[in-house]
């Protein structure tokens, strides 16, 4: 019997199965909660014209793909042009083939890769139709049932000068941020949690080892985080969900002094410009 994708309604996470899947794992994981009223799974044919599909380029050269109403974590899927071929970061919670289409018009991707679980959305359809090579941390592989990895790496993955991964664990064992020297940019996963004042300039960040449930990392996490974020020169931050310019290393370095101080905590603070 041939395998096919179904989607947690309550995370948006895909996994492959001979029938709908028993629960999701990563629901069932502390990081999440458990949906109240039980599981429920979508198959692409369902789940499809439920959506609408957008696509802009945020900033000269990245591109965001991402869908409404919200689905799942509601994951935005990031796409970085280059002439020697594209990179793509986490993943939008499923394509339709306007984007798709849109993606080929802008020349594909040869590179795919995700912060960590919570970013993957849709990650096994890039998979299909472009077959990139596939980049995750090795820490993180038991959560990539649904596509396969075909270069796992260990702490730093420099995926062309001045475009390099970097393992932070914390939130995910696997947890790893991408780094772009030219734009001053980190694509930070849930390393880094901004809140928005509502004319959209960021005004507040926080960092967690589980958002949900408001579980801080450890002294030791963060000294991690701090020591990974003290090496990338950035300016803006690019979440599986969001994007916010004027948030810089000294802003990430400002959180996790005060967190690596005393004792853990979730609660945000205002961003140091
Ligand atoms: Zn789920
Ligand atoms: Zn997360």
């Amino acid at each position: 019997m041939p395998l096919s994708p179904f989607a947690c309604t309550n995370c948006g996470h895909w996994q492959r199965y001979f029938a709908v899947p028993p629960n999701c794992p990563i629901c069932s994981d502390v990081r999440n909660d458990l949906p109240p009223s039980g599981w429920k799974f979508v198959t692409p044919e369902l789940l499809a014209p439920q959506l609408q599909y957008h696509w802009r380029e945020t900033i000269p050269g990245i591109w965001e793909f991402w869908s409404t109403p919200r689905f799942g974590l509601d994951s935005h899927g990031w796409l970085l042009i280059y002439p020697e071929g594209n990179v793509a970061f986490e993943a939008a919670p499923y394509y339709n083939d306007a984007q798709l289409q849109k993606i080929e018009e802008l020349g594909g991707i040869n590179i795919l890769a995700s912060s960590h679980p919570h970013g993957y959305g849709a990650l096994y359809q890039l998979q299909d139709h472009f077959r990139p090579e596939l980049l995750i941390q090795k820490d993180d592989l038991e959560w990539t049932k649904a596509f396969r990895v075909t270069i796992p790496y260990d702490e730093t993955l420099e995926i062309r000068p001045g475009l390099t991964l970097h393992h932070t664990g914390g939130h995910y064992a696997g947890h790893s941020v991408l780094h772009d020297a030219a734009r001053r940019a980190v694509f930070a996963g849930d390393a880094l949690k901004i809140e928005f004042d509502p004319d959209g300039t960021a005004a507040r960040i926080s960092c967690h080892k589980a958002y949900h449930k408001q579980i801080p990392l450890s002294r030791d996490e963060a000294r991690r985080y701090r020591a990974v974020f003290e090496t990338l020169d950035f300016t803006s931050v690019f979440t599986p969900f969001e994007y916010a310019t004027e948030t810089s290393t000294k802003a990430a370095l400002a959180l996790l002094d005060e967190v690596i101080a005393g004792p853990p905590f979730t609660r945000s603070i205002p961003i140091q410009r």
